[in-house]
């Protein structure tokens, strides 16, 4: 992509989430920095920078735009941070989170997308963990973290999650089937939780197991 066009196309993405509602600098920073078009196949790249979710491989999708910034947003994320993501995907969000100065570890079920998506984030130099493996079991081996985000549409709040989290964090998470109620979720001490919601979302479901072949949901 011509560099004057890219530049161009972050900034007009960066303004619309403005006028979103995203206020914090530190995410709309990360949103000029990271290359969104990086994250889809050519075909797409021309609506790469518009707020749409676009298809991926295993017919799963890269979350909208607004999406990414209004879950980094709830996500109060300061440099340093420990952060677990469930549903690596594309990886656009997880190289926002780095982007933003988080240590971030993803986990993905679909065999094809953790490999094609690892190799991807090498490429693009952001420095995630990533991980092939069921996100309802979260990531036991490094745990504790600071923060916890979901980016598939989950049933309940796994309990694996809630207990991996540091008392003081905090897990954004889209809560439900068919239309999900995106929930901030802090932790206060190991038993007690203060949970906020913050209206409806659409996301790919979150589902059981792993996936091993190049297959689908
Ligand atoms: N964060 C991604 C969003 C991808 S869509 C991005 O920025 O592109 C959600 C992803 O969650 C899909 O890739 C799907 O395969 C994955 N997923 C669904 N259930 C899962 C589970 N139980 N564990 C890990 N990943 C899961």
């Amino acid at each position: 992509m011509n560099p004057f066009v890219l530049k161009g196309a972050q900034q007009q993405l960066v303004e619309l989430l403005k006028g979103k509602g995203i206020t914090d600098e530190n995410v709309l920073s990360a949103f000029g920095k990271v290359e969104r078009h990086r994250f889809v196949e050519s075909f797409l790249w021309d609506k790469a920078y518009k707020d749409l979710a676009l298809p991926i491989y295993c017919k799963q999708t890269i979350s909208q735009p607004s999406t990414v910034a209004f879950q980094s947003q709830l996500l109060e994320v300061s440099k340093g941070h420990k952060i677990l993501e469930i549903g690596t995907g594309s990886g656009f969000q997880a190289a926002i989170l780095s982007a933003m100065g988080a240590k971030v570890y993803s986990v993905e079920r679909q065999l094809e997308l953790y490999q094609k998506t690892k190799t991807l984030l090498e490429e693009v130099d952001y420095r995630v963990v990533v991980q092939y493996g069921d996100g309802f079991q979260g990531l036991p081996r490094y745990a504790p973290f600071d923060r916890v985000i979901v980016t598939c549409g989950a049933p309940n709040v796994p309990t694996a999650l809630l207990q991996q989290m540091k008392v003081g964090g905090i897990m954004v998470i889209p809560v439900g089937e068919e239309v999900q109620t995106m929930k901030k979720i802090a932790k206060l001490d190991d038993t007690h939780y203060k949970i906020t919601n913050y209206g409806n979302f659409t996301f790919v479901p979150m589902l059981e197991e792993i996936v091993k072949g190049p297959a689908q949901q």
